[in-house]
């Protein structure tokens, strides 16, 4: 039963900011669905309480809790078990807690990818352009290349290759270049999300990708940028950064629970928030 009860289980996102975040409307939604008993909150950790965070959680038996910036690195050492992905991209966004024993895992490379198969995008082959090298541009850089893509990072300065990424890296200058030849571009920049005021010096990059290229920001907040919005004028499908958001969510949701949401779920929350 979805009510609180003596068997209601704990779930939480830890952060610093974290009270923008969206998370407990997401999973608290998923819980109301499948009448699980969850109840999901936001508490603000830094990496200096993140050690006490850990001793709560044991002693509260929390279910689980999701980890988002600044903290994606800095709770691997406190794991006892960690997954490969997690391991590989030294990035852990989900802790599920069972008799004591913390298990860590990273659903947002894989939350993009059925964000891409909800868009009716098969990422299995072809070039992908992501703009920008930083946590999240590497994450989904690694689950496209696992899916068969070959994968084009644009930075502005030169990149730090992420041992376990198999990509090439482009100058922002070649961006239309490489636009050309692209399946797919990926904004994965904090350029034009709410509070950041810098813009693309240019958008040649969209007129000389393929019309039928689907054009994604993992950006959420506005839901549609300026990138989004000249992508759709010249005909691209689009995809804001929420529905990545919300897959990877429900993947986490996955290890908390036991219990996937269904598809149409993941559709109501998404047209929800
Ligand atoms: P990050 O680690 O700080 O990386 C940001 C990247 O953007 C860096 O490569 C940075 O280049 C580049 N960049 C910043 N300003 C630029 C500019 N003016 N021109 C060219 N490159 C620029 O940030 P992150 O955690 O990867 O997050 C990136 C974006 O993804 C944010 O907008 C975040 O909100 C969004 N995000 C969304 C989700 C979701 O669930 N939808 C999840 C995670 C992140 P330098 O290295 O040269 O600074």
């Amino acid at each position: 039963m979805f009510e609180i009860t003596g068997e209601t289980r704990l779930l939480s996102v830890i952060g610093h900011p974290v009270s923008h975040s969206l998370s407990p409307v997401i999973h608290n939604f998923f819980s109301k669905c499948a009448k699980l008993s969850f109840r999901y909150m936001a508490f603000d950790v830094t990496e200096e309480t993140l050690g006490d965070f850990f001793t709560s959680a044991k002693t509260l038996n929390m279910a689980g809790f999701n980890v988002t910036m600044p903290l994606k690195e800095a709770v691997l050492p406190l794991l006892d078990i960690i997954d490969a992905n997690a391991k590989a991209y030294r990035s852990v966004n989900t802790v599920v807690q069972k008799d004591g024993i913390f298990t860590g895992y990273n659903t947002d490379g894989k939350g993009f990818i059925a964000a891409l198969h909800a868009l009716s995008f098969a990422p299995t082959s072809g070039t992908a352009l992501i703009l920008g090298t930083g946590g999240a541009a590497r994450t989904v850089a690694a689950a496209l290349s696992q899916c068969g893509m070959t994968v084009i990072m644009a930075s502005r300065r030169s990149a730090q290759l992420a041992p376990y990424l198999d990509t090439t890296y482009c100058a922002w200058n070649d961006l239309a270049q490489v636009a050309a030849s692209a399946r797919l571009c990926i904004n994965a920049t904090p350029i034009g999300m709410h509070g950041n005021s810098q813009v693309f010096a240019s958008y040649d990059f969209l007129d000389a990708l393929p019309q039928d290229a689907p054009v994604c920001d993992l950006i959420y907040a506005p839901r549609k940028t300026q990138l989004l919005q000249e992508a759709e004028q010249r005909g691209h499908p689009i995809m804001n950064g929420l529905s990545h958001l919300v897959h990877q969510a429900a993947l986490s949701y996955g290890y908390f629970t036991g219990h996937m949401p269904e598809p149409d779920t993941i559709a109501e929350i998404l047209a929800k928030i």
